[in-house]
């Protein structure tokens, strides 16, 4: 079956899911969206309000933070793919739940599946903690590269945090800067 026809499918189900109580509140499903070739997937926590209204992930005031630290390392959104932990946003945009997150977890694993991206950008803590639990907190990690059962991660502080912080502004913005020097060792790496 063709990536295309994968992902759609996989739309599909996210719509009609009623595993846990989020699709009660929400307006549309996110289920992500961008390039199914992308070497580079972000995995944010979950859509806010403006993410509900449209289907799609980071389009909201975090999302346009998130485009534009994209576009300072030369990257568009239309070349990464862009998901979340959690395809249904949780009401008054309340953190997911573990078990709304572990739900969840088999479209998440899919769409990895499918897109066989080179590196995961973890995009906060939520999507830290669901892909290396192990490590311990955010502000000892991010801007750091590990790799677990031969998938890179990196993780980034969410660009929600940046948006009233010059300061975590200015942190995401360098940590930003090791995305493509990540990516290349990876890519030499791959070549050896
Ligand atoms: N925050 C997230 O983690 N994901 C979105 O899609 C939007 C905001």
């Amino acid at each position: 079956m063709k990536k295309e026809e994968e992902i759609s499918g996989l739309g599909d189900e996210v719509r009609k899911c009623r595993k846990c109580s989020l699709y009660k509140w929400a307006k549309n499903p996110v289920p992500g969206v961008g390039s199914l070739d992308a070497e580079i997937m972000f995995v944010g926590e979950a859509p806010g309000e403006k993410e509900d209204e449209k289907g799609e992930p980071f389009v909201g005031a975090a999302g346009k933070f998130l485009d534009e630290l994209l576009s300072s390392i030369n990257f568009k959104r239309e070349e990464v793919f862009i998901a979340n932990v959690v395809k249904h946003r949780p009401p008054g945009n309340r953190d997911p739940k573990p078990e709304e997150v572990e739900t969840c977890w088999p479209y998440l694993k899919k769409q990895i599946e499918i897109i066989k991206p080179k590196l995961i950008v973890c995009v906060g803590r939520h999507s830290m903690a669901r892909f290396l639990p192990e490590i311990g907190s955010i502000s000892t990690n991010h801007g750091h590269c590990f790799v677990k059962d031969g998938q890179a991660y990196m993780i980034l502080y969410h660009p929600a945090v940046g948006l009233y912080n010059g300061g975590m502004r200015q942190t995401l913005t360098q940590d930003f800067k090791k995305l493509p020097v990540a990516l290349k060792k990876i890519n030499e790496r791959n070549k050896k």
